[in-house]
């Protein structure tokens, strides 16, 4: 994959960065001159996993979110989203739709769902007490017509 661009953001899991993340992502998209569709999409998968890093990852403590963009040859933009928290036991199961290990929190466990219908690829790769880590790809609409 050739890289473009690229930018790096780390930031505190409180719940008021989450807004902060997206918008910062979303910017660095811009420069792609990408449509309201794809923003979109961006905006809502990186809120998401954010959310999750968070509610899940550092419930009731705070850490360390980073986060790597990448705009590749051929429009496509690359998001990685990494804790350093709890990490997560089964991640096939968790990855299921409406899987929650929260549900008395109105968790309706679609984050994934919805990461993974709004991109066009996700992984998550996570180890059990150290944390776990989001890639996101997707190839953006062309503006020019
Ligand atoms: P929703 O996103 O709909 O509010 P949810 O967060 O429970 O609900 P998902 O985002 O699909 O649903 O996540 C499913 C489950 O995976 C979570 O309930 C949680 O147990 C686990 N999980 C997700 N992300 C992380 C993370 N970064 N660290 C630890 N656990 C996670
Ligand atoms: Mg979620």
């Amino acid at each position: 994959m050739k890289i473009i661009n690229e930018m790096k953001i780390s930031f505190l899991s409180k719940s008021e960065n989450e807004g902060f993340a997206r918008s910062a992502v979303c910017a660095f998209a811009a420069l792609l001159d990408p449509g309201i569709e794809d923003i979109a999409d961006i905006r809502t998968a990186v809120s998401e996993a954010v959310t999750n890093c968070i509610v899940h990852a550092y419930r009731g403590t705070q850490g360390k979110i980073d986060i790597t963009a990448k705009i590749l040859e051929g429009r496509e933009i690359y998001i990685r989203i990494k804790d350093s928290g709890c990490g997560i036991e089964n991640v096939e199961q968790a990855m299921e739709p409406l899987f929650t290990t929260a549900p008395a929190e109105e968790r309706s466990g679609l984050g994934f769902s919805v990461m993974e219908s709004f991109m066009d690829k996700l992984s998550v790769k996570s180890t059990p007490g150290k944390g776990t880590t989001v890639i996101m790809r997707k190839k953006l609409e062309n503006q020019d017509e």
